[in-house]
């Protein structure tokens, strides 16, 4: 396995950053993931568009140009010789003594690795996965995507503990934000897809504006809108989306189970319909 640090393609075990590296001292840095298809990026220019945005509202300067970036992530893919993979791209202010402030001349540090991945077994398919509700306990600017990740880290712990595989968080109002790693969806009672429209409180994910284009080709009604725990219970339909699931079925919520317990046909739609737009078979 390779990784690249800063300019140089390293055995991943010999890379390494700075002690002193920002991202390790104050997780003062961004990151995206980006699947792997048959040897494919997904939705590549999406997430270097968001990758640009979250540098940009945290005035964190590229560090080197995106098509270099794009050149690099190729040279990942070529030299991993990855097929199904996860590739991740970490970029912090950069290595400096200790302080809260921005550095003087900031150097930015680039990181990708990039990991083969099993996706979910084809039985996580069939049955849906189930999830558990959790107050959202975040800062409001979640829609940088950020490697500050404590309250999803602690969020995913405790699902897993729960025999959860996501956790739904949610805010004050009893309404839905989005999943610890993935985006929220529900399918009502009429038909209507719906998801908590992209604000501050949400991170809007690459997976779900490919996954509304969809819906909007195939004609599917849907809402922007949040939707609360007690919507949800009710729903004919859940999902998550997220680079690494796609839409996944939910079946489950808080224990509860979903319309009729099995992945529901919307769903199913368009996650075969997010396969054609990466240009991809279902790898599970
Ligand atoms: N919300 C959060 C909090 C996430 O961490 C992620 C995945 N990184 C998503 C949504 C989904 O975003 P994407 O479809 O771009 O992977």
């Amino acid at each position: 396995r390779i990784a690249y640090v800063n300019g140089r393609y390293l055995l991943h075990g010999d890379a390494a950053v700075h002690v002193e590296d920002r991202g390790f001292q104050f997780a003062d840095g961004v990151y995206e993931v980006v699947t792997i298809v048959d040897g494919k990026p997904a939705d590549a220019d999406g997430h270097l568009t968001r990758l640009s945005r979250s540098l940009k509202e945290l005035s964190i300067p590229w560090p080197v140009k995106p098509a270099t970036l794009r050149f690099i992530m190729g040279e990942m893919v070529r030299r991993n010789r990855a097929r199904h993979a996860l590739l991740y791209i970490q970029i912090t202010r950069g290595a400096a003594p200790r302080d809260f402030k921005f550095p003087k001349n900031p150097a930015p540090t680039l990181v990708l690795t990039c990991r083969r991945t099993a996706f979910q077994p084809a039985s996580t398919l069939e049955n849906g996965v189930a999830v558990i509700t959790m107050p959202d306990i975040r800062w409001l600017r979640r829609d940088i995507k950020s490697t500050s990740l404590l309250p999803q880290v602690l969020g995913k712990q405790k699902a897993a503990e729960a025999g959860a595989f996501e956790g739904w968080m949610v805010d004050d109002n009893g309404f839905v934000t989005e999943g610890c790693s993935s985006n929220a969806w529900i399918v009502t009672g009429d038909g209507i897809l719906v998801t908590r429209q992209p604000s501050n409180e949400i991170l809007n994910g690459i997976t779900r504006l490919s996954i509304l284009d969809c819906a909007r080709d195939l004609g599917i009604r849907f809402e922007e809108r949040a939707f609360s725990v007690a919507e949800a219970y009710t729903a004919r339909e859940a999902f998550i989306s997220s680079a690494s699931t796609f839409a996944l079925p939910v079946t489950r919520i808080d224990g509860k189970t979903i319309g009729d317990g099995r992945p529901g046909p919307l769903c199913l739609r368009l996650r075969q319909a997010y396969m054609d737009h990466i240009g991809s078979t279902d790898p599970v």
